[in-house]
């Protein structure tokens, strides 16, 4: 397996030359008030997008947007032909629903993937999709171990690995200690979703040629970030955080845009 960086490295200058001789592309990214976390996302995608050529726009709205008026800006950018595909940032503020405004989204300009009837895959299980692809791994027939089985990332994530005739096992906080430790014991391929440190620690045995793609995001009492996976596993592959699913994710954002624009 790539360095996670240096393949996305190498990913963008192929979109970029890519891109280069087609019509321009636009992205717009909608925020909602400031959450920290949020700015530093928003300012990555549309960082990413700008090095491969995309025409980004961010339209940050006060924290104090009611979800009608968030609505009435949704409605305007699915009529607006400029736009290739846009994204509304989560967390929104108390008071604004998620799910309305991901009903509200067209499914052609839906860059997350998060509408029911969207044309494009939510962007984490795709960016660890397309890696694998890309790494020509051989899925058919292995056994695949999905940790979270949350609508954005553990739900897409295995239907992405059936897909590819993979065995999919799919665990969540109801699974027991001993079920959890014999899935994991023959499983080929990890993916850890939970938002949980520690969920997957050196005490669970694990095939040596394993490789694990750790999802999660937390911020530990060190104040560093940290995934959900500990760092001593003794497998063949595991994806750092930060610097891993992260990067993957934030180039599937790019990757789906480029899918809408072919499609519309
Ligand atoms: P959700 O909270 O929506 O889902 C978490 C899932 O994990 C649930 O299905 C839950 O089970 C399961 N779970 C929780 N605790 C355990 C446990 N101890 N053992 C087994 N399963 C458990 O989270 P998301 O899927 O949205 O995100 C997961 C993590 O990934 C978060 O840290 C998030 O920040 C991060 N993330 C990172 C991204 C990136 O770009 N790197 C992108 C998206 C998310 P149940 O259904 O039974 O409650």
């Amino acid at each position: 397996m790539q360095i996670i960086k240096e393949y996305v490295l190498e990913k963008k200058e192929r979109i970029k030359k890519q891109l280069a001789s087609k019509d321009p592309l636009k992205m717009v990214i909608i925020q909602v008030g400031h959450v920290p976390a949020s700015d530093r996302y928003v300012r990555n995608k549309a960082k990413d997008a700008a090095e491969v050529g995309i025409d980004c726009e961010i339209i940050n709205i006060p924290e104090t947007t009611t979800e009608d008026e968030l609505l009435t800006l949704i409605d305007g950018l699915n009529c607006d032909d400029t736009v290739t595909g846009y994204l509304v940032q989560l967390p929104l503020p108390k008071g604004i629903s998620e799910e309305k405004v991901k009903v509200a989204i067209t499914p052609d300009k839906d860059i997350d993937g998060f509408h029911p009837l969207s044309k494009t895959v939510p962007a984490t299980p795709l960016g660890i999709y397309n890696y694998l692809k890309d790494m020509n791994y051989e899925f058919k027939g292995k056994n695949a171990v999905v940790i979270g089985r949350s609508n954005i990332v553990g739900k897409p994530m295995a239907q992405l690995l059936l897909k590819e005739s993979m065995n999919v096992t799919v665990l969540h906080s109801k699974t027991s200690e001993a079920d959890k430790a014999f899935y994991l014991k023959h499983a080929d391929l990890i993916v850890v979703a939970t938002g949980h440190m520690h969920t997957l620690t050196s005490t669970y045995k694990l095939k040596a040629r394993a490789i694990v793609f750790d999802v999660g995001i937390n911020v530990g009492e060190d104040g560093k970030l940290h995934g959900d996976c500990d760092l001593d596993l003794h497998v063949k592959f595991q994806s750092p955080v930060p610097g891993g699913v992260g990067l993957l994710t934030r180039m599937s954002v790019i990757d789906n845009l480029i899918e809408l624009g072919k499609l519309n």
